[in-house]
This record gives C-alpha cells, structure tokens and sequence, in this order.
C-alpha cells in the first residue's frame, strides 16, 4: 500500500501560502504554487519535523541526508509540470508498524519508506458546459507518502493496517487522518498467486479513501483477477479505480514503463540534512502511541485487553479516561466511558472533544455511587441530566433529591407493604427461588429507584426467610 497523508501544518510545503480547507478557488495560492517564472521554494521546518515524528512513530530510520527530486508528468492541477518529490533519497527509510488481526494477536508490516512530496491542485469539470476550471488552494501542499513492504495478505490485513497508521499520525498530530475530506487516502496494489509460487502481477487501485473501500476494492479486485487467470488468460499492470456505487474496479491506464518520469534533484532545493541532535530533540518530545498505552493501561490499571484496547482508538479518549479513573474505581470507569460515554456520543454523531460533561463531571457521579448516595441506576439519570443541562453533579443530587434510601426503616416499610400485599408471590417464591427479583423489583420502583438495591435484597431475604 502507498499511504498517502497530508501533513499537518498551517502553510505549504515550499510556500508561505494557507493549507486551510474550503477556501474560495484560488485563494491560497502564493506565486510559488502558481509557479511564475523566477520564484523559488523555501522548504517549510515544521513539514520536516511533521515527516521525522511520524517515521519515528513507525520505527523507522531516519535519513540524515535526504534529496528531493523533480518528478516530472503533465499535470493539469500543477502548474510547475512537475511534481516535487523524493524518489532515490527519502527522509524517512524502512520501519515497521504492528497491526492487530484479532482479539490479542498482532501481526507486523514492514515500511519501505516515507517521502515528502506536493499534492497538486484540484480540476472542477461540472461548473461550465464547455471549459474546466481549476482551483490551486491544495497546491503545493505537503504529502507523506508512505509505502509498505508487500506483507499484506488479505483485505483485512489492509484495512487493519491502515486503521494503525491513521491512528499513529492522529496520536503523532502529524495528519488529522480525516479521510472524507481526502487528507488520508490510499493506492492499494493487489496481485494474487497460488502459494509456492511467486506474487503475480499487480493493479494499483487509485485514491481509495475509506477504510471500507479499501476492503471492498481489494475483494472485488481479487475476484476479477482469480476469474482472469482460471480462464486461462493474463493480468495486464493497470492503474484501475474503484467505484464504490458498482462494485467493481476499472481501468484507468495501462502502466507505462516504470519510472517514465525523468527523475532528477531538484536544483532550486538543496539536499535536506539532518543532524542527529536535532532527531534526538524531536523523539524527547513523541507521545505515548497507541500500542505502548494499551499495554501500560492493562498493567497499571488491571483492565482486560479489549477494554484498553477500546479505550486507545482515539487518544482523547484515552486521556479522557485516565482523567476519571485516576484514584477511582479504574474498571468501573473504562465501563462508564465505552458504554455510557462513548454509546450517547455516538447516538449523537459527536466525537470525544464535543462531550458535554467533562471527565471531572464523570469522576463526580462515579464518587457519588462509591460513597453509595446514588444507585447505578440513578446514576444513569443523573448523567443524562449532567449531559443535557450541565452543573456539579453533587450539587444536582443534593438540589433534587436524587440520594439513595439508605435510611433502612424507611426500606423496611416499603418491603412489608410489598410481603403483605402479594401472598401469591410470597408462596410462589417457595418453590422459585429467582421470583425474589420480582420483589426487588417492586421495592425499588415503590422507591422511586432511590433505595440501596443491595439493602433491599438482603433485607426481603431476612424477611422471607431465605
Ligand atoms: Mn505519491
């Protein structure tokens, strides 16, 4: 798989002008993205440190010398007719990335490299009956293009692989990984052979840009090649496209020679050196990734490994969590922050940094059910009132009278009302054990769910004799 992820950084690679997405057409666009005779590029330091935090966060090696080369194509959405890229001397050389296959398994995918190259701008065929216009804003953006050794067997291997590198440069804050607007996407090269015999010829399948379309191009990519070859026939090296609505690939044009490209160093740019100083000041500063903080959450905090594993997939989350389970119950919160937290914000279509009630609101209503002044099912209540209205939730169970019953006369009362009201049950309950929950039940609703559930079931036991 070819990777590519847009770097982020609040201009170009080699110009000053805005990377903003959604500006007017051509409105971030300097002389140097427009390309006019005489202007040079200035390469951009935080592109540069963006490329070496990410090829540390794929234990890659990085390269102290790197080169950046023309690559030269027509390109309508280019300008310069060539794109700026790096082909012999990357900056960034093999690493590797571990995929999870399953529940605790791990597989590791090699890296063949990372690059550094411009995106080109963007053609608008559909807003004129005769003429295309085109909009230069992404031009000149800065690209990572990272490429994987051919260690990916099946399409959930490729899927699995590029959940893990959008993770990593979402942890990293080098990509915002956000692939319906593009700044993530993918050339995913497919080939099939029977086993002992070697790789078969492979078709690109372009700019696939979601994790499901890469499974679903992959699938459909292999069967129309299987199909090909058991009618005795040959896969021609194509660049094809997938068309999500059909379902199936298509040629977009057979592969030129390789490598056409009449590669050469950029004269305008100097090769890029880095020193290992300046390496080692850039991994002081890396976040913890996602693989090192499953592993400290389910030794520090003895929560299963799906659990952690959940609690990792985005690093707010994670942050979230450690926020409300520090000294607290560690697996009720994780608990709290899956199902309640993590179910409301998807019911709503809202991501983690939009939670209305904050990690200490949440610690407030765990404390609350540890000190037992409110059930766990209260506690549902007050959450949702915390969601939707907000406030201290202390305060919120003091001002409306949410606490627990624990005032165990009062509980006697409503349990003997219950015994004496109901003598079928009681007799049933002699030869059916579990229609005590039915009591529990009853006492609690007369309750209004504020009555400790556990006093009321040692208590109707005491009475009924169990
Ligand atoms: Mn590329």
């Amino acid at each position: 798989m070819e990777v590519h992820a847009q770097v982020t950084s609040s201009a170009k690679l080699f110009s000053g002008a805005s990377t903003e997405f959604g500006g007017e057409p051509n409105s971030h666009v300097s002389l140097v993205d427009a390309a006019m005779p005489g202007m040079l590029p200035v390469i951009n330091e935080q592109c540069i440190r963006q490329a070496i935090r990410t090829g540390l966060g794929l234990k890659a090696k990085i390269n102290h010398r790197s080169v950046f080369d023309r690559k030269n194509y027509f390109y309508p959405d280019l300008p310069q007719g060539y794109q700026i890229s790096q082909y012999k001397s990357p900056i960034v050389g093999e690493g590797e990335v571990v995929i999870d296959i399953e529940d605790n398994k791990t597989t590791t995918i090699g890296i063949e490299r990372l690059h550094l190259e411009q995106d080109a701008g963007k053609l608008l065929h559909d807003q004129h009956p005769s003429m295309s216009y085109v909009d230069l804003n992404r031009c000149g953006v800065a690209l990572m293009e990272i490429v994987s050794k051919p260690d990916l067997r099946s399409f959930d291997d490729a899927m699995n692989f590029m959940f893990k590198i959008r993770q990593i440069v979402r942890y990293l804050g080098t990509c915002d990984g956000d692939m319906e607007k593009g700044s993530l996407r993918a050339d995913v090269n497919v080939s099939v052979h029977k086993l002992g015999t070697p790789f078969g010829t492979r078709c690109e399948i372009k700019n696939v840009n979601s994790i499901n379309f890469i499974g679903m191009a992959i699938e459909h990519e292999k069967m129309r090649q299987i199909e090909i070859l058991e009618e005795g026939g040959k896969i021609e090296q194509q660049t094809r496209l997938f068309d999500p609505d059909k379902l199936e690939t298509r040629s977009m044009r057979n592969k030129e020679e390789a490598h056409d490209y009449r590669y050469f160093p950029d004269p305008d740019l100097l090769p890029l050196e880095i020193t290992q100083a300046q390496i080692d000041e850039i991994m002081s500063q890396q976040p913890e990734l996602p693989d090192e903080k499953r592993a400290r959450f389910v030794a520090d905090y003895g929560i299963p490994y799906i659990t952690a594993h959940r609690l990792i997939f985005e690093r707010e989350t994670a942050d979230y969590f450690e926020a409300v389970a520090k000294g607290r119950d560690a697996k009720g919160a994780a608990n709290w922050v899956i199902n309640e937290l993590t179910g409301r914000l998807n019911k709503e279509g809202k991501d983690i940094s939009g939670t209305p009630v904050s990690a200490a609101q949440l610690g407030a209503v765990l404390d609350l059910i540890a000190e037992g002044l409110i059930s766990g099912k209260i506690a549902k209540d007050l959450f949702e009132i915390v969601w939707s209205e907000g406030g201290d939730p202390r305060a919120i169970v003091e001002q409306r009278g949410m606490k627990q019953v624990t005032d165990m006369a009062a509980i006697e009362k409503v349990v003997d009302e219950i015994v004496a009201g109901n003598p079928d049950k009681v007799a049933d309950l002699k030869t059916n054990p579990k229609a005590l929950g039915w009591f529990v039940g009853q006492a609690m609703k007369a309750s209004g769910g504020k009555a400790n559930p556990q006093s009321v079931n040692d208590l109707l036991k005491k009475k009924l004799g169990l």
